[in-house]
């Protein structure tokens, strides 16, 4: 009786098993049948310059196929990467971004997202992003590389080598989601990155706390003394957006911004009549009516 059950048990698992089993490797085609039909797209937020209003350029933010498992970029590339097709995929995703990006303005700015597995691979940037960028009319100076805080802990030396060897080639490099809690000040500073972009936990109702105000000022002062643009993602309301700028945060992103679509879109003229009447008034006054308002 006692093996009765045992093998009974066993069976059950290899049936739960099996099914999930299944079920991946149906994910798994379905992944593959998006990337041979090419079926993504790449949305473009812009980045906006907070103190003159003008527009710095665009973040290429990946989808998957509308309504399916991997629309969301956040469960597309973890599945990638388990399902060993992260590399191939990241190579169709930079292929349409850049070719999206052919009729940019010389002086603007792409910034990609890119895995850690694939930042590390210098065939990547050198031949197939160069490549691929000669083909689109961009330079290196368009564009931008963004890697997460919590990668770039993994190995912050290795990241240093990594990231300088990017540079040397003309690309610039940021930090993607800093101070969400996984690295030091000193951390980043080895980086040596033209960019920190502060993660949106930090911005989401800064305008009532103190706490965040102090951390986003501190970041400001260390940005300038390692030579570090500051961006704050994440600003969705006009209330965050002049307490940053009068911050003297750099750069801002969010959905009041403008949200990531298709279409390369400039800032709203709100926006840009904003942050020109805050610079024409100067920041005293703007502290005022915040208080005030
Ligand atoms: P991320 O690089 O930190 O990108 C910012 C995320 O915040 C994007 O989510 C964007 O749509 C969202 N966002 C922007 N403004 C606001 C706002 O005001 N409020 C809120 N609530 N959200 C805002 P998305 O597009 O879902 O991307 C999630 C993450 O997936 C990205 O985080 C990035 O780490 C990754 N990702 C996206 N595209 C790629 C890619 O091509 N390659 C790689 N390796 N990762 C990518
Ligand atoms: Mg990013
Ligand atoms: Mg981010
Ligand atoms: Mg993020």
């Amino acid at each position: 009786l006692e093996s009765l059950v045992y093998n009974a048990i066993k069976e059950a698992l290899a049936m739960a098993k099996g099914h999930s089993d299944a079920k991946w490797t149906r994910r798994v085609w379905e992944l593959k049948d998006a990337m041979v039909k090419g079926n993504f797209e790449v949305h473009y937020q812009p980045l906006v310059n907070l103190e003159s209003g003008s527009l710095i350029g665009y973040e290429a933010l990946a989808r998957g196929p509308v309504n399916s498992y991997f629309a969301s970029p956040g469960i597309l590339f973890p599945f990638a990467e388990k399902a060993g097709l992260l590399y191939q995929l990241e190579r169709i995703i930079r292929e349409k971004a850049l070719k999206g990006c052919h009729n940019l303005d010389q002086d603007r700015l792409l910034f990609l997202n890119i895995s850690p597995s694939v930042v590390k691979d210098p065939l990547f940037a050198k031949g197939y992003t160069r490549g691929l960028m000669a083909l689109y009319g961009l330079s290196p100076y368009n564009v931008v590389f963004e890697i997460t805080e919590r990668t770039a802990i993994q190995d912050f030396t290795g990241f240093r080598k990594i990231l300088q060897h990017y540079r040397d080639q003309g690309f610039r490099v940021a930090v993607d989601d800093a101070g969400a809690g996984y690295s030091s000040l000193q951390a980043i500073a080895e980086l040596q990155p033209d960019f920190i972009k502060i993660d949106m936990s930090l911005i989401r109702d800064i305008d009532a706390s103190p706490v965040k105000q102090a951390l986003l000022e501190t970041f400001v002062t260390f940005g300038e003394k390692i030579g570090a643009k500051i961006v704050a993602e994440g600003i969705e309301t006009e209330k965050e957006l002049r307490l940053l700028a009068q911050m003297g945060v750099h750069i801002g992103q969010g959905y009041y911004l403008g949200r990531p679509s298709p279409e390369k879109r400039e800032p709203s003229p709100e926006v840009t009549q904003l942050l020109s009447a805050m610079k024409s008034r100067g920041r005293g006054e703007i502290i005022h009516s915040l208080t005030v308002g």
